[in-house]
């Protein structure tokens, strides 16, 4: 089937984001100021996927304004990239209260949103940010701690993709430690992006397609520019 345009793709990512705007699928509807979609380059090869808005992100509708926002920027930075090359979009679309924890029930509630970004966006790479959005892509309980800078092959949003799982941002500005391997992780970033496209997994032999998803190889500014 021939693959749709960058245009046409931005056009229905954009009528997501509308749809989004008006959710009321779960109880977050009723305490937030704004729901945030996610925003950046509508056809990233590069996309960030975060847990959930905090305040300042609830206030503007904007994902990762707040601090742990600022260090994405500065990590992107010394890649040689910015927000306008990559899209940021969270597991949750609204701010849980209090910033407790997402549950599974919301995830769950708003997963269809995060699903239909990645098949618009068409990204080649796909950092999750923490323990969350983790889980959530990569469909295992393996915490980040384990498999943080080891890049998994999946099926998502229809497509075959590389998910590279980073301690997320928020976690770097509490410890050193966290800081200095989220810096190794992400200076692996470039040559990973510049890797070829996995192999779809329906294409390889059931047992190998398996292994790879088991076993990991060692508005919004300017809205969706
Ligand atoms: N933390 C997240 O996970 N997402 C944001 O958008 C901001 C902070």
């Amino acid at each position: 089937m021939q693959s749709r345009s960058a245009a046409e793709r931005r056009e229905d990512l954009v009528a997501l984001y509308r749809e989004a705007s008006g959710c009321v699928r779960c109880p977050l509807h009723e305490g937030r100021t704004n729901v945030v979609f996610g925003n950046g380059n509508a056809d990233a090869d590069l996309m960030f996927v975060g847990e959930a808005p905090g305040h300042h992100e609830d206030l503007q509708g904007l994902p990762f304004v707040g601090r742990a926002g600022q260090l994405l920027d500065e990590l992107l930075g010394e890649i040689g990239l910015s927000r306008k090359d990559v899209f940021v979009a969270n597991t949750l679309k609204c701010r849980p209260p209090g910033n407790r924890d997402p549950q599974q029930d919301e995830i769950d509630t708003c997963k269809p949103y995060l699903n239909r970004q990645i098949q618009l966006i068409e990204p080649k790479v796909i950092c999750t940010l923490g323990n969350f959005a983790t889980k959530l892509l990569t469909r295992s309980n393996r915490g980040i701690t384990s498999v943080h800078g080891r890049p998994q092959v999946h099926e998502l949003g229809g497509r075959t993709v590389r998910v590279y799982p980073l301690y997320h941002p928020a976690a770097a500005l509490r410890s050193t430690g966290t800081l200095a391997q989220l810096r190794d992780d992400f200076a692996r970033l470039p040559a990973l992006l510049d890797e070829p496209p996995p192999v779809p997994i329906g294409a390889v032999a059931p047992m190998a397609a398996a292994v790879a998803a088991a076993d990991p190889e060692p508005s919004q500014m300017d809205l969706f520019g």
